[in-house]
């Protein structure tokens, strides 16, 4: 029998033109991703992050992914996090956990000749998507294009990003001219404000119909997420939890109070991980909204008790459709999984990543690397 391999690569793909929110600014984005080759089947996953990462899931996770049952995802997922424990659970470990995960979630599909929606029971035959870009860094002529396309495509929601340093209340008042009264308009603050800030900007962009303000704080601040959540303009949701890395902080952020909606992202909290969150909202009637990465939650989110809907983040949207063969595009604003192939139905495509390559690294059964 041939030996098991894992393949670890990253990509770094330039921004169409530099992009910001409210407390960060890039122009850049790093797809890290593995595939485990078994007896001739190979499972696809993927993180976005840094190269550091995929230097981890070589130095550290690759013995483990390749020695492990590939039935048993979530024990390999629990024997990863073991093998971290004195290096950090959180943050690099993590996405480099998750895009693992993901690979041996898509591997044990295929390896059953399912989708893995069907593999992990699906619950719905699609979920909704919403519109999320709307940058602190576009002009507003390029934020109501970007809503407007958004509404013709069939959204029926859409995010934008709000930051301190701008007219806040204006740039809300182009989106919502551009989407007029049907779309729904959701804010991102990523944490720009301290409590008594947020409610101010919360009062003053209400009557725009805005029924989502994420992280208004940092949700470090469990507290004042919880503040802000009990004193909100009535209609106006309060989300929070893509840095949620592992499920215990999903389970802090619920038992707090903090928030309406919880967010999950499998590309730092694993599909394994997204599955507890899920199973975390679900007695308590919190719906869980994906965070980014379209094409990998599409499976997951049509399985998972509480979701509601998946970001549909711009820049994401655009790797994907440049990248994966299989890549979740919507239609009428719905992300439909591909029942007609095994496991998430995406494959990398190599020769077109190859020029933002900037790592690759096989590994065998051995540890050898290549
Ligand atoms: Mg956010």
């Amino acid at each position: 029998m041939e030996r098991p391999t894992l393949r670890v690569s990253a990509f770094e793909i330039p921004t169409s033109a530099p992009e910001s929110d409210g407390t960060f600014a890039w122009d850049s984005t790093v797809l890290v991703t593995v595939e485990i080759e078994r007896s001739g089947t190979t499972g696809f996953g993927y993180t976005y992050a840094d190269a550091s990462t995929a230097h981890f899931v070589a130095d550290h996770l690759a013995s483990i992914a390749l020695a492990a049952d590939p039935m048993s995802p979530p024990s390999t997922y629990a024997a990863m996090e073991r093998a971290v424990r004195n290096l950090g659970r959180e943050g690099v470990a993590a996405t480099a956990i998750s895009a693992v995960d993901a690979a041996l979630w898509d591997l044990k599909a295929k390896v059953s000749r399912l989708p893995l929606v069907t593999l992990l029971g699906a619950r719905r035959a699609s979920v909704d998507a919403y519109g999320s870009g709307g940058f602190t860094s576009y002009s507003s002529s390029e934020l109501a294009r970007q809503m407007s396309e958004w509404k013709s495509a069939g959204f029926s929601r859409v995010k934008m990003k709000i930051g301190k340093n701008e007219d806040t209340a204006a740039r809300v008042r182009v989106a919502r001219e551009a989407l007029g009264r049907d779309v729904e308009l959701f804010v991102d603050a990523n944490g720009a404000y301290d409590a008594n800030e947020a409610l101010a900007i919360a009062d003053a962009i209400a009557h725009e119909d805005v029924s989502w303000f994420e992280e208004p704080v940092t949700s470090d601040d469990l507290d004042g997420l919880r503040y802000v959540r009990e004193r909100a303009p009535k209609g106006m949701r309060i989300a929070a939890g893509e840095y949620g890395y592992r499920a215990r902080y999903f389970d802090r952020m619920l038992s707090a109070g903090a928030v309406d909606t919880l967010q999950a992202d499998a590309t730092r909290c694993g599909i394994t991980g997204f599955l507890v969150a899920s199973s975390l909202c679900d007695p308590r009637g919190v719906p869980l909204s994906a965070h980014c990465a379209p094409s990998l939650h599409t499976h997951v989110a049509c399985a998972a008790a509480s979701v509601v809907h998946v970001e549909h983040f711009h820049d994401h949207d655009r790797i994907e459709r440049m990248l994966l063969d299989g890549a979740s595009i919507p239609k009428d604003g719905k992300l439909v999984p591909d029942l007609g192939a095994p496991g998430m139905g995406l494959t990398l495509k190599r020769a077109d990543a190859e020029r933002f390559k900037i790592l690759d690294k096989r590994i065998s059964h051995e540890g050898a690397r290549q």
